[in-house]
């Protein structure tokens, strides 16, 4: 199932998710309808509060972004990417040095900016069967991670942008949250 996706604004995307336990009601359901609302909306990252649960979840696909990259595009050290579902992430590492990229977010429509990262990230967390890892990501994916990991924190990628470049976005940001833009997929908006 289709899940709407919960726009900038709404209080949710700004609280810190809660951890879940393997008993979550409906878990694999959840998982899936987070891939399908995903892809429906050509994203490469989802996470819990996007859809209006506040839960320390995410899902992303790096390994789309590598299979659609033209040939000339720059090379990245995790080619080909992957494809997970994190469950109570916890990161205890984020080093190397910092790069830009250009982001955007399936929250904050029609808006992108280049985002300055750390290179690689270090996660403690659970699989979808409830096993753990710890990992160091690299790479679009690193990049990702980072990205999908400040939405269980409440934070946002726009919360890096200085604040002369917000001040510009402000107008943009305040017609997101009144639901004034135009979006080819279902949106919650504030209340
Ligand atoms: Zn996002």
């Amino acid at each position: 199932m289709i899940l709407p996706i919960v726009a900038y604004g709404n209080p949710i995307l700004r609280k810190p998710a809660a951890p879940i336990t393997a008993d979550y009601e409906g878990l694999s359901t959840l998982i899936d309808d987070m891939w399908e609302t995903m892809y429906a909306s050509n994203g490469v990252g989802l996470a819990g509060p996007q859809i209006n649960k506040p839960i320390r979840i995410f899902v992303m696909d790096s390994a789309q972004i590598f299979a659609n990259m033209e040939e000339e595009d720059e090379t990245y050290p995790d080619e080909p990417g992957i494809k997970k579902v994190f469950i109570n992430a916890k990161m205890v590492g984020l080093e190397g040095e910092e790069w830009v990229y250009n982001e955007g977010c399936l929250s904050i429509p029609k808006i992108r900016e280049d985002i300055q990262r750390p290179e690689l990230i270090t996660l403690e967390y659970l699989d979808e069967h409830f096993v753990q890892h710890k990992t160091t990501f690299t790479g679009l994916t690193a990049r990702i991670i980072q990205h999908e990991y400040d939405h269980i924190d409440g934070k946002l990628f726009i919360d890096y942008l200085k604040p002369l470049k917000k001040k510009l976005l402000q107008g943009k940001l305040n017609d997101i949250s009144k639901g004034k833009v135009k979006v080819d997929y279902k949106m919650i908006f504030a209340k």
